[in-house]
C-alpha cells in the first residue's frame, strides 16, 4: 500500500492534481448552471467623452454557484470556451440581455441607449450564429441598430478571412460590431481597413497607467488616430479617475467606460443609475 501511494504521488503531483480538480469541479458546475439559474448580468455605462452623456452599457456576465461561490468571468470564460459550453451560455446572454434592454425600454428609462454584448471565439464560428440572432431580435423586438456586438481582436485575427465574412453577415442584420482589447493582439491593417466594424475599444492596459506611462499614452494616442482615420469611433475602457477622463477626451476619444463613471452594476441599480 505504502508503495502503491508512493506511486500515486509520483502521477499526480500535488499542484497539477488541485488544478485539474479544480477545473473539473468549475466544469462540472458550469455544465448545471444554465439549468440552475446561476447566471446573471451586470451592466456598465458607456458615456460619450464630449457631454458625458450615458450613451450605452456593456453587458458582463456574473456567475454565482452555491459550491465555488462568486466566480469571476477572467475564470470561467475560458473554461467555458474550451468545453463548448459558451455556446448555450452565450446565447443565453444575448436573449437575455436584449430581453431585459426592452423590458427597460418599456419602462422609458433606457429609450434609444445602445446595448453591447461580447461574442466569444466560438460563438462567431458558429455557423448557427447569425440565424440565432435573427430570432433573438425578432422575439425581444431590440431595435438591431441599438445592438453592438464585441469582438476581440485576439478572435478575429485568428482567422480574418472567416472573420471578414462572418462580421459581414451580422452587419447586414444592421447590428453594430466593435473590436474589442484592441492593441493587444497583431492586427494587419490591411485587414482592419477590410473589416466592416464601427468601433475600436481601446484594451484597457493601456488606458488604466496611460497618465504614468507615455509608451501607454502613446499607444492610446495611435489608437484613437488609427480609428479615426478609419472613420470608426474610439473607446476608452479601465477609465478609473477624472484625468485619464479629461486627458482621452483631449486627446478625441469618443466613448468613455471605467470605474469613475460606475462599476459593472445588476439591472435593479442601473434603472436608478439612469434615473438619477
Ligand atoms: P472585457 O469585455 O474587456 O470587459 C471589461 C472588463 O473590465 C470587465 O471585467 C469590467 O468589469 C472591467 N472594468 C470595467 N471598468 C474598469 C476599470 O475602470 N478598471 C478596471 N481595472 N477594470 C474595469 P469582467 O466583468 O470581470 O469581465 C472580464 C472579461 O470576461 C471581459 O472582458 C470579457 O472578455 C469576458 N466576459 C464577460 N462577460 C462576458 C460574456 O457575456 N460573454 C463573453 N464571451 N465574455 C464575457
Ligand atoms: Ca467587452
Ligand atoms: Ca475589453
Ligand atoms: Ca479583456
Amino acid at each position: 500500500a505504502k508503495s502503491a501511494g508512493r506511486d500515486m504521488a509520483r502521477f499526480f503531483s500535488p499542484e497539477t492534481d488541485q488544478r485539474v480538480l479544480a477545473r473539473q469541479t468549475m466544469e462540472t458546475q458550469l455544465r448545471q448552471a444554465l439549468a440552475n439559474d446561476e447566471f446573471s448580468l451586470h451592466y456598465q455605462p458607456r458615456l460619450n467623452a464630449r457631454t458625458r452623456k450615458v450613451q450605452g452599457a456593456e453587458a458582463l456576465l456574473r456567475w454565482k454557484n452555491p459550491l465555488l461561490g462568486q466566480v469571476p468571468p477572467g475564470e470561467f470564460i475560458h473554461v467555458a470556451e474550451e468545453s463548448g459550453l459558451i455556446k448555450p451560455i452565450g446565447a443565453w446572454v444575448l436573449r437575455e440581455a436584449c430581453r431585459n434592454w426592452m423590458a427597460l425600454e418599456a419602462q422609458g428609462v433606457c429609450k434609444g441607449l445602445e446595448l453591447s454584448v461580447n461574442l466569444s471565439v466560438a460563438q462567431l464560428a458558429d455557423p448557427e450564429l447569425v440565424d440565432q440572432l435573427i430570432a433573438v431580435l425578432r422575439d425581444t423586438r431590440m431595435p438591431p441598430a441599438q445592438l453592438e456586438l464585441e469582438l476581440t481582436e485576439s478572435h478575429l485575427m485568428d482567422n480574418p478571412v472567416a472573420a471578414q465574412q462572418k462580421v459581414a453577415a451580422l452587419k447586414a442584420l444592421g447590428v453594430k460590431v466593435a473590436i474589442d482589447d484592441f492593441g493587444t493582439g497583431y492586427s494587419s491593417l490591411a485587414y482592419l481597413k477590410r473589416f466592416d466594424i464601427d468601433k475600436l475599444k481601446v484594451d484597457q492596459s493601456f488606458v488604466l497607467g496611460m497618465l504614468e506611462d507615455s509608451a501607454d499614452a502613446a499607444i492610446v494616442h495611435a489608437v484613437i488616430a488609427l480609428g479615426h482615420t478609419l472613420g470608426l469611433k474610439v473607446v476608452a475602457e479601465g477609465v478609473e479617475n477624472l484625468p485619464t477622463a479629461q486627458t482621452l477626451t483631449a486627446l478625441g476619444c469618443d466613448e468613455l467606460q471605467g470605474y469613475c463613471f460606475s462599476r459593472p452594476i445588476p439591472l435593479d441599480e442601473w434603472v436608478s443609475y439612469l434615473r438619477s
